[in-house]
């Protein structure tokens, strides 16, 4: 599909992970250099990426919008970065949307390439995280954006308080040649996908797939595998994907997780991939990364 980035290996095709790519240079020294972003917000060339609220804008070929400072007057901004010399920024929004996405917005990000995805997508979450923190867990008094919109800090007690991420663990259970995939209420008709949950403090990677595989699934892991990662923009994860043997196909459903699960072979994951209408499953988006998941573990053969 266009809007991916393909590498070729070998006889594959690696599917790029969606909201990656955007290849960037973030310049972190010029953070904090006030006469150096004022001199880069100066630039004619410098661009400002186009928001609605925090959705994306598009033009008619699914490409970011973006605009120049003189176009629009904004109160605070991010520095994204350079991008071959040119400074780009985003608005810093003040929003009442925290917490909250439409399903209309996936119809966008379908829409735009696995870098300009990647581009809003770091837009989004350091939005979203400013809108959380406008206030000192410290002490409670107002927080102002510093670091160019990489950090607040309290006016009161000079605590600074940077960007979080949230580590999320996804995962296929493997089987005898088939993966299991669960499927969610709110999730589309037929739509099934890859396991998932948050990392608890005090764990690994591989422990947190062991233990939500058995928490939701009822499944033992015999041994986990790192596969890839991807930022999730709602509001600031970090998918990070694996893939686990397991040793026994015995499912105990959480109902309170999933709606149901199944395994799967590879001849309904090939189908589901292609959009196959006959397909077991509908498979997730190409920009999720649990299409890349089970992209990767089908190429493995
Ligand atoms: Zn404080």
């Amino acid at each position: 599909m266009a809007r991916k980035t393909e590498v070729t290996k070998g006889a594959w095709v690696l599917a790029q992970p969606g909201f990656t790519g955007a290849g960037l240079d973030r310049a972190d020294h010029l953070r904090l250099d006030e006469a150096g972003l004022a001199a880069l917000m100066a630039n004619a060339d410098a661009r400002l990426l186009r928001l609605a609220d925090l959705d994306p804008v598009l033009d008619e070929d699914g490409a970011l919008h973006w605009m120049s400072f003189a176009e629009i007057g904004v109160a605070e901004s991010i520095f994204l970065g350079l991008d071959d010399g040119i400074p780009l920024f985003a608005p810093l929004v003040r929003t009442e949307a925290v917490g909250r996405r439409a399903w209309s917005v996936f119809r966008l990000i379908a829409m735009m390439s696995g870098r300009d995805a990647a581009i809003w997508g770091a837009a989004r979450s350091l939005n979203e995280w400013h809108n959380r923190h406008l206030f000192c867990g410290v002490c409670g008094n107002d927080t102002e954006s510093f670091r160019a919109g990489w950090g607040r800090r309290c006016g009161r007690c000079g605590a600074e308080h940077f960007p979080r991420v949230d580590p999320v663990v996804i995962m296929l259970a493997e089987h005898e040649g088939r993966v299991l995939l669960g499927r969610q209420p709110q999730y589309p008709a037929g739509r099934y996908s890859a396991l998932a949950g948050f990392v608890e403090p005090g764990e690994s990677i591989e422990e947190a797939v062991q233990r939500e595989l058995f928490e939701e699934a009822g499944v033992r892991a015999i041994d986990v595998e790192y596969v890839a990662s991807q930022p999730w923009p709602f509001p600031g994860s970090l998918m990070m994907a694996c893939i686990a043997r397991t040793d026994s196909d015995a499912l105990t459903l959480d109902t309170n997780e999933l709606e149901d699960a199944i395994w799967i072979d590879r001849a309904g994951i090939e189908a589901a991939l292609a959009g196959d209408p006959d397909a077991p499953f509908q498979a997730p988006p190409p920009f999720a990364i649990a299409n890349t998941l089970l992209t990767r573990w089908m190429e493995r053969g």
